[in-house]
């Protein structure tokens, strides 16, 4: 571990995007070669789905449970999708930003605003676009995890997501999904760069200039 890495502050990295552009098929192979990026871990209300394992996907609460994570203040986001509850805890946050460790939200355009008000400077938004919507649908379609009434409505709800694409720092269109995940790549290394990320620049600097040998 290199010193850049030992004392920057962590990244939050949002991805949003329609259903089925494949944020979550990004977000897996960034993870891959970069296990320093963790995701978070949403709390939920909505059902668990055949194949979803509990506390690795989603932690599944009832509605007293997840009131109680708002009323306590546990949540740093939080909103209603697709008719359910989702948020993300606040506590993993924290830890990992004070730890200079990446972390990755597949959340959507309502909990990433929430998240610029909390987080702003600790915050990257990128918004993943479909090449077409007839591509969208053939996605939903070939991931066959959702009955054609579940795929229709989160068509007609696609468009509605797609509108907050200008609130996002970065926006790609997922045409091929290796040069996709390239790009976000690509991103995290700059951002990572930037001079509010890296406070032990104050300390580097006066030294290199204190002492010129
Ligand atoms: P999301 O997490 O945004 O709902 P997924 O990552 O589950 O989307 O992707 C939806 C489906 O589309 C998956 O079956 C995935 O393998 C496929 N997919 C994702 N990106 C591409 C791409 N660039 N080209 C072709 N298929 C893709
Ligand atoms: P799904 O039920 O298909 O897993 O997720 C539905 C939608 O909820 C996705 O668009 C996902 O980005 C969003 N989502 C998942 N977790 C959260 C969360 O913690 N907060 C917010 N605001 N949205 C979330």
């Amino acid at each position: 571990m290199d010193h850049a890495q030992r004392t920057r502050r962590g990244l939050l990295i949002v991805l949003s995007s329609p259903s089925g552009a494949g944020k979550s098929t990004i977000s897996r192979k960034l993870m891959q070669d970069d296990p320093t990026i963790t995701m978070s871990i949403s709390a939920t209300t909505r059902p668990m789905r055949p194949g979803e394992v509990a506390d690795v996907d989603y932690h599944f609460v009832d509605d007293d449970t997840f009131q109680k994570l708002i009323d306590t203040d546990e949540l740093a986001e939080w909103a209603y999708v697709f008719g359910h509850r989702y948020g993300s805890p606040k506590e993993p946050i924290k830890e990992a930003l004070k730890n200079g460790r990446d972390t990755l939200f597949d959340i959507d355009w309502q909990g990433t605003q929430q998240l610029e008000y909390a987080f702003r400077t600790d915050l990257v938004r990128i918004f993943i676009l479909p090449p077409s919507m007839a591509v969208l649908e053939q996605r939903l379609v070939d991931r066959g995890t959702d009955k054609d009434e579940v795929i229709q409505f989160r068509m007609r709800r696609a468009a509605a997501e797609i509108g907050h694409w200008a609130e996002y720092d970065y926006v790609l269109i997922n045409d091929d999904v290796d040069r996709c995940t390239e790009k976000v790549r690509a991103i995290v290394a700059a951002e990572r760069l930037r001079r509010e990320r890296q406070p032990y620049l104050l300390d580097f600097v006066r030294n290199l200039v204190e002492k010129p040998n």
